[in-house]
């Protein structure tokens, strides 16, 4: 008989953590034989309602894939809220199929520039963890943006990814008085995003809500980059953590 291309499994929640205001991060067991690569999704329900399937890119490190995954989720409505109340090593009667997608890096871009807003940056932090765990020398320079300072994903982990040849620019668009915020205010437009990249070869991976990736890859494209060197994953139509 053959196997399944993407099969159903049945994963064991080891961990949950805060990530953000309104973001978690879960760590799953992996299944025996999982594989992935930094970009891929994974298509989640749960046993009683199998109609509702969500996707939730994977966010941990190809190097620890024969262990755990993780996948960074905003609690944004009954489905996350859901996945929000499972305890862990507990059976909560969630599926899991996949990974799909051929929207990944694989560490052979000589120079990727990764742009997200809000909790587009997940299969970013993939990316980075890869190569930074592969030693590689290639180039990743990421544009990353959210609502608020404490609305950055990962942020503790950037001084670390900066120390290992990422380069690293964050933006925020509304820090709020008070809140000590000294760095960049405002989304990143095509022109802010290749200014950041400064190079004519680089290669854009864009992640996040629909309008975001549809005006940056117009944009970037009116800037004369071609449109294969653009790659975009379109989340869905909302603007509101951002
Ligand atoms: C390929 C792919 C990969 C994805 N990876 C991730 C991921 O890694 N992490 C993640 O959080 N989401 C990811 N998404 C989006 C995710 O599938 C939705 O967040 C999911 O539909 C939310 O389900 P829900 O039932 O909790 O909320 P819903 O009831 O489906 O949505 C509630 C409201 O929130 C809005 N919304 C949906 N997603 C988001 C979001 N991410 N941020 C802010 N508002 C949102 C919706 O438009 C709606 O208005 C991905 C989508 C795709 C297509």
């Amino acid at each position: 008989m053959t196997k399944p291309a993407h099969p159903t499994f049945w994963p064991v929640l080891l961990e949950a953590r805060a990530e953000a205001p309104g973001v978690r991060t879960f760590r799953f067991a992996s299944p025996k034989g999982f594989r992935f690569t930094p970009g891929q999704f994974l298509m989640f329900h749960f046993a009683d309602d199998p109609k509702t399937w969500r996707a939730y890119s994977i966010c941990s490190s190809p190097l620890t894939e024969e262990e755990y995954f993780e996948v960074t989720v905003g609690m944004v409505g009954a489905f996350s809220a859901r996945l929000g109340e499972l305890k862990p090593h507990a059976e909560g009667g969630l599926a899991v199929r996949g990974p799909f997608g051929k929207w990944f890096y694989d560490g052979s871009e000589r120079h990727a520039v990764l742009v997200s807003g809000g909790t587009g940056l997940t299969p970013f932090r993939a990316m980075c963890l890869l190569k930074i765990g592969m030693h590689a020398d290639s180039r990743i320079t990421l544009c990353c943006s959210a609502k608020t300072p404490e609305g950055l994903l990962y942020k503790h982990e950037y001084d670390g990814w900066r120390k290992n040849g990422v380069d690293v620019h964050e933006k925020v668009t509304q820090p709020g008085a008070g809140s000590g915020w000294e760095g960049e205010i405002g989304r990143w437009s095509a022109a802010s995003v290749f200014a950041a990249a400064n190079d004519p070869a680089a290669v854009y991976y864009l992640c996040g809500p629909n309008k975001m990736v549809q005006e940056l890859r117009d944009g970037l494209e009116r800037l004369g980059v071609p449109p294969q060197s653009v790659r975009t994953e379109k989340w869905g139509d909302y603007t509101d953590l951002f």
